[in-house]
């Protein structure tokens, strides 16, 4: 063996002190350190022909780049939708790698069962049926990808076509119906072979981000063909949802596939505070519901669900006669785009079993109580408007006097560069805008008057 390689084995159990006293001195910092960092320039180094042996590694690593590892797990990291981990998420990711799983088949190690209760947790925090099969993905990029891949695979079946065996050669167009799409949906068009300038945005209600079910069903009426629809639960701007239920019940007079992408807002069903928003979800063909968010599990972690899960299969299947026939339940390597993966399924699993339906709930509702706080100061300043209603986690707000984006862009910088609190820029109906997202289990109220300080401060510069 290479002797370096040999020496790390002997002392294998010193390395891994020499970690956990980095992560214990990181985790420490944590809500201390600046929320985003701009990263320094680097040299990029060459490879080196011999070694150093990984105590070495690590140390290189963190005297080049220890210090701009931002605080974006931290309590007050508030750009995009952004969680942290909590304790027993990190064990449980830290795990994954030390049993390094590989649950594509279900055979031959416990994982896929871990997974299969991991799922049927997660269905009951979020009072999802027991029908919905669920497997997890990379993150709601993917989930969505892997939803309207079994909508495009249905709408080819109205057709008489089978996409994953045929192609898209002989398919008519497929009509994609969204009022609100987040970014990622135009990306899985794009992968799918449909293409981004097939989504038709359907008008949201008036000063609203939720779609205008009646111009929906206009649109349904007019079509010819089955179509997909990508309904909201919960919008990245201003947290807005669709009304599930109206649309799903438009089903009975249309045919068409209903995926929800409910990457973050789908936590809103934890709590009976909020889980109204999602009434009728229950009724998608698929849903989206991201885990490296509100869940707070390290990334990359997400959930598809599926009531059809013959269709998932039909497109991700992926035989070989070394992985075996495929059964009544397939194993998991036919279900999404990876084969091998890692045990994603654990940190969830653990942190689920560590802090229960009532853990959740608390850190769902704390974060949605310190949104509504910051959103009634914004509402109170006049340095300030409030662009939309806190209806959960997030803060759309911009500053007085009709900023251009480019101010936005500048008091963002300040911002960052001051380190207390980070948060990502925005458009709402052609507002320059700001949003705040609260996703973090870490976030204390103390957390937002740092931010609120911070917030006023840089807008008095
Ligand atoms: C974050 C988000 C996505 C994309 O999620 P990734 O985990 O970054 O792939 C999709 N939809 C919504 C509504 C989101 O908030």
């Amino acid at each position: 063996m290479y002797p370096l390689l040999q020496a790390d084995q002997d002392n294998q159990a010193a390395i891994l002190d020499t970690a956990v006293t980095a992560a214990t001195q990181f985790l420490r910092e944590l809500p201390h350190r600046p929320a985003a960092v701009t990263p320094k320039p680097h040299d990029i180094t060459d490879l080196p022909a011999d070694g150093r042996g990984a105590t070495d590694a690590l140390a290189q690593f963190q005297a080049r780049y220890g210090a701009e590892m931002a605080g974006s797990a931290g309590p007050r990291y508030f750009g995009f939708v952004t969680g942290g981990s909590t304790p027993a998420a990190l064990i449980g990711d830290w795990l994954t790698a030390v049993y390094d799983q590989n649950p594509a088949t279900d055979e031959d190690y416990a994982a896929p069962q871990v997974e299969k209760e991991a799922i049927h947790f997660l269905r009951q925090l979020l009072g999802l049926p027991d029908k919905f099969a669920g497997t997890f993905v990379s993150g709601a990029t993917m989930s969505n990808f892997v939803g309207l891949a079994q909508g495009r695979q249905w709408a080819a079946q109205q057709q008489g076509i089978d996409v994953a065996e045929e192609g898209l050669y002989s398919l008519s167009r497929i009509s994609v119906l969204s009022a609100t799409p987040h970014a990622s949906s135009y990306k899985s068009l794009a992968m799918l072979g449909m293409g981004r300038q097939n989504m038709t945005r359907i008008p949201s209600l008036s000063d609203r981000e939720a779609m205008d079910v009646s111009a929906l069903a206009q649109q349904l009426a007019a079509l010819d063909e089955p179509a997909l629809v990508i309904a909201s639960g919960g919008t990245v701007n201003t947290v807005d949802f669709d009304d599930l239920q109206a649309i799903a019940a438009l089903k009975q007079d249309y045919p068409f596939w209903l995926h929800v992408d409910a990457a973050f807002g789908g936590f809103a069903a934890c709590s009976l505070r909020y889980a109204h928003l999602l009434a009728g979800w229950e009724q998608a063909d698929s849903i989206t519901v991201d885990a490296h968010k509100w869940l707070n599990v390290p990334y990359d972690s997400a959930m598809t669900f599926s009531r059809h899960p013959d269709l998932q299969v039909a497109v991700f299947q992926n035989t070989a006669v070394y992985l075996g026939p495929t059964h009544d339940t397939p194993a998991p390597v036919h279900w999404t785009p990876q084969n091998s993966r890692r045990f994603r399924a654990l940190p969830a699993w653990m942190t689920l079993l560590a802090y229960g339906r009532n853990g959740y709930r608390e850190i769902i509702e704390r974060n949605c109580a310190q949104a509504q706080w910051l959103g009634q100061q914004i509402e109170a300043s006049p340095q300030f408007r409030l662009l939309a209603p806190v209806r959960l986690n997030g803060v759309c707000f911009t500053l007085a006097g009709d900023p251009t984006l480019a101010v936005i862009h500048d008091y963002l910088a300040r911002l960052r560069d001051d380190g207390r609190v980070f948060l990502t820029p925005t458009q709402y109906k052609d507002t320059p805008a700001i949003r705040a997202s609260i996703s973090n289990w870490q976030t204390a109220q103390n957390d937002l008057e740092i931010c609120w300080q911070a917030l006023q401060e840089i807008a008095s510069e």
